[in-house]
């Protein structure tokens, strides 16, 4: 085994959370490590759009810029949100603006290969971090004064390797090795559905505008994605029988069955790249931090992606864990608990709050009585004429 290295922290998981945090740690001036399985590949912009988009809300472009990747990312291949138009299913119609909400965009649709590709290379750049990768962690002595981690390299033969913190950030993710280590308990359900992704080209134009139907079996969304043809990128969060039957469908009667979908409002849809399906499930950490400890992203909080906020909730929670951490002065360790438990109570009602609604929302549309389907409708359209309260959420979202 060979010598420990110090560290200040280090992050397990270089997901889209832990490289962004691990690089607001490292403008923060603390020596930081990040520990990924997979290092990711690097983006080159000569294939299509990928799959895997992010509806990143104008509060995380502003923070994503102060850290510098914001102004790297391929900007031709960003789209913004003008406008959201949302359908119940039985009439109910909500639409929002971004000029009559007050802001230049409502969202930005943005891919996952670029931006991941680009914080990873700002890390990179930072002399104050160290990439272990492709490593995977085996286990955690926790101290009194700061933490031990044994690490082994991918590939036969590698020795285990050992390195030290003040501070380990669990990052990797809804089944965080990181957590169960630290006997972390979770309330986790299963959602009865699963979100198809897949891109489309358009025969019509989306005018920058984002398509929302709640439907009796899921939730379906067409988002903008920018430059000609037309293009859209789908996440339909269907029924798991339903799921199964779209992913089983060939590519002309996917196409088909999206475009009837969404009531053929851009006209003919084709299917560009492969489809993916992803699992769905609420998940919250009963803890978001123990002395020495913090989680963050999806090892601490899942939430279905129908409001498209589970990466910005991870980016927030990296955002608000570097002010905390910059702001403990110098005698001050960064795995102090009582340090971390102000992190702790600042993330803690927001991701309530979004994983409440998320779930309330998902719960009311799969409910299957017609009282309960007229109400939902009425509601919304009734939140929809009422100028001040649809401010006010478009607000909450945009911010
Ligand atoms: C269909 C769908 C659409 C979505 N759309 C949106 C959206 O529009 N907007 C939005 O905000 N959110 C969205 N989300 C949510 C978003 O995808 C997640 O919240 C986000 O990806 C979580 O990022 P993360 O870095 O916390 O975790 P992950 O992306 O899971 O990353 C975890 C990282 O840790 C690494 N790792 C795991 N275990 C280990 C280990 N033992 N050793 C080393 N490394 C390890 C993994 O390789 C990975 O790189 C969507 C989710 C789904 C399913």
């Amino acid at each position: 085994m060979s010598a420990a290295t110090q560290f200040d922290v280090i992050v397990i998981g270089g997901g889209l959370v832990g490289a962004a945090t691990a690089l607001a740690l490292a403008h923060a001036d603390l020596k930081v490590a990040l520990l990924e399985q997979r290092r990711p590949a690097a983006f080159d912009g000569a294939a299509g759009f990928d799959a895997r988009i992010y509806s990143l809300t104008p509060k995380v472009r502003q923070w994503l810029a102060a850290l510098g990747i914001w102004q790297q990312l391929p900007q031709q291949r960003i789209a913004d949100v003008q406008r959201m138009r949302v359908w119940g299913d039985d009439g109910g119609h909500i639409e929002f603006d971004a000029l009559e909400s007050g802001g230049a965009a409502l969202a930005y649709i943005v891919e996952q290969a670029p931006l991941l590709d680009k914080l990873w290379r700002a890390l990179e750049a930072q002399p104050n971090v160290s990439l272990l990768t492709p490593a995977r962690p085996e286990d955690l002595a926790w101290g009194e004064r700061d933490v031990a981690l044994s690490y082994a390299y991918e590939g036969a033969g590698e020795p285990a390797q050992r390195c030290s913190a003040q501070l380990i950030v669990a990052a990797d993710g809804g089944e965080s090795w990181t957590r169960g280590a630290a006997g972390i308990e979770v309330k986790r359900r299963a959602y009865p559905q699963r979100a198809i992704v897949a891109n489309f080209e358009i025969e019509g134009e989306h005018g920058g505008t984002a398509l929302q139907w709640f439907r009796h079996d899921g939730v379906l969304a067409w988002l903008p994605l920018p430059g000609r043809p037309g293009q859209i990128s789908i996440v339909w969060s269907a029924q798991e029988q339903t799921a199964d039957e779209l992913m089983a469908l060939d590519e002309q009667s996917f196409s088909e069955r999206v475009q009837l979908a969404g009531g053929g409002l851009l006209g003919d849809l084709r299917l560009t790249g492969a489809r993916a399906c992803f699992p769905l499930r609420l998940l919250r950490a009963q803890e978001l931090v123990r002395p020495h400890l913090a989680l963050v992203g999806d090892a601490a909080h899942c939430v279905h992606p129908l409001a498209g906020q589970g990466v910005n909730l991870g980016f927030e929670d990296a955002a608000c864990l570097a002010q905390v951490l910059s702001e403990r002065g110098p005698q001050r360790d960064c795995g102090d608990f009582y340090l971390l438990r102000r992190y702790e109570r600042a993330r803690k009602e927001n991701v309530l709050l979004m994983q409440t609604t998320t779930d309330a929302l998902q719960r009311l549309f799969s409910k299957d009585s017609s009282w309960i389907r007229r109400l939902r409708n009425s509601g919304m359209t009734a939140v929809g004429r009422a100028d001040w309260l649809k401010r006010r959420l478009a607000g909450h979202a945009m911010s």
